[in-house]
């Protein structure tokens, strides 16, 4: 007994969990700093965490439905949506998942930024889709826009974008991305994830919603709202299709406690604030005083390029603050440093900026 042929997708590599660091190095797990998953460094809402508590207190044994309902209900809300434009979600892997899923006939393609996300590609290929990649230019500072894509463009059901993108934190402006849905073909899906939205000064594309049926947007709570181990995000659709959720989720995946600790998150104005000016400091103060050439960001991580990034990684691991090594998203020379907290982030800096002067850049 074997799976089906999957040798063109690879595994998903995650930035290293904390505790399996920790052990590795014999350290304990507040010994060190993990900027190396674009995770809050705030840590989750207060709202939402007393939110998940009391539900978890009353019993966890009924499905989620009023919680769901109560969610897309939230959502649609807050931006000026009917409810059946949002579709809830496991993560934005989720809604990843449930728009392959609604558009890809077996054997059609989508388009993916190189590098990128790693997911787009992998939910393309579980769904029996073909890939095809446009390039993001070291050379032109990864630098976004419809041209950078029409360039690869060959009549793709589904083309990726990322605003702002992960790893290099470049972002579109409003009118490029109404530039690349004029110019598609009528089939073609524009998926917009902005999975660091909340970091970024542009307005989301969720308000071309009203006027383009060919336009997804993809929103998380994993990054700014600090609920990454809950699993919850959404994707925001036009009202032409947006009924075809009712065929494609899977059954209650967003959980009791996503759900309730979503709600509460998005009446914690405080906690995201805080978590936006945090981030909006460290990328500059990062930018500023890193030793190496650094890409402007709109994210909560900066890209930098360091050589020797394996061994820039490996070494500032060793000194108790985990970074990203590019080389999986094929980025081989930079290494990608999530914003801290203002301790966590001068600390990553002084640790770096030692370490790059000992291991030589290639
Ligand atoms: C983190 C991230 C996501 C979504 O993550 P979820 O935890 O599944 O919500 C989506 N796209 C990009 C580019 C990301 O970096």
């Amino acid at each position: 007994m074997q799976p089906r042929d999957l040798s063109a997708t690879n595994p998903y590599v995650p930035g290293r969990g904390i505790e399996e660091v920790a052990r590795d190095l014999g350290l304990e797990s507040d010994e060190l700093i993990k900027l190396s998953s674009n995770e809050n460094p705030h840590g989750s809402s207060p709202k939402a965490v007393e939110a998940v508590t009391d539900r978890a207190t009353q019993g966890l044994h009924v499905y989620p439905k009023a919680a769901h309902t109560d969610l897309t209900e939230k959502l649609a809300a807050k931006w000026n949506l009917a409810s059946e434009q949002i579709w809830v979600s496991p993560g934005a892997d989720g809604s990843i998942d449930y728009l392959s899923r609604a558009m890809l006939e077996p054997g059609q393609s989508v388009l993916v930024p190189d590098p990128g996300f790693a997911y787009y590609s992998m939910s393309a290929r579980h769904h029996h889709g073909e890939v095809a990649a446009y390039d993001l230019s070291k050379a032109d500072s990864f630098a976004q826009d419809a041209d950078v894509v029409l360039e690869s463009y060959d009549g793709e059901r589904i083309v990726h974008i990322t605003s702002p993108h992960n790893p290099t934190g470049t972002e579109w402006n409003r009118e490029e991305i109404t530039r690349l849905l004029e110019a598609v073909e009528d089939h073609t899906l524009v998926v917009v994830d902005e999975a660091y939205g909340e970091y970024s000064a542009e307005p989301s594309s969720i308000e071309l919603l009203d006027a383009y049926d060919n336009l997804a947007v993809l929103r998380t709570f994993s990054k700014a709202y600090g609920l990454a181990g809950l699993r919850i995000g959404y994707c925001a659709v036009p009202t032409e299709w947006a009924d075809a959720y009712g065929r494609v989720n899977t059954p209650f995946a967003a959980n009791e406690l996503a759900c309730r600790a979503a709600l509460a998150a998005l009446d914690d104005n405080d906690h995201l604030e805080q978590s936006v000016e945090t981030a909006r400091w460290a990328r500059e103060y990062l930018a500023e005083n890193l030793n190496v050439p650094t890409v402007e960001s709109a994210g909560n991580f900066v890209l930098a390029e360091v050589g020797d990034a394996e061994a820039v990684a490996e070494q500032s691991q060793r000194e108790g603050v985990i970074i990203r090594n590019c080389t999986s998203f094929g980025l081989a020379g930079c290494v990608r440093i999530s914003c801290g907290t203002r301790e966590e982030t001068k600390q990553a800096v002084e640790t770096l900026n030692e370490i790059l002067a000992e291991v030589a850049p290639t």
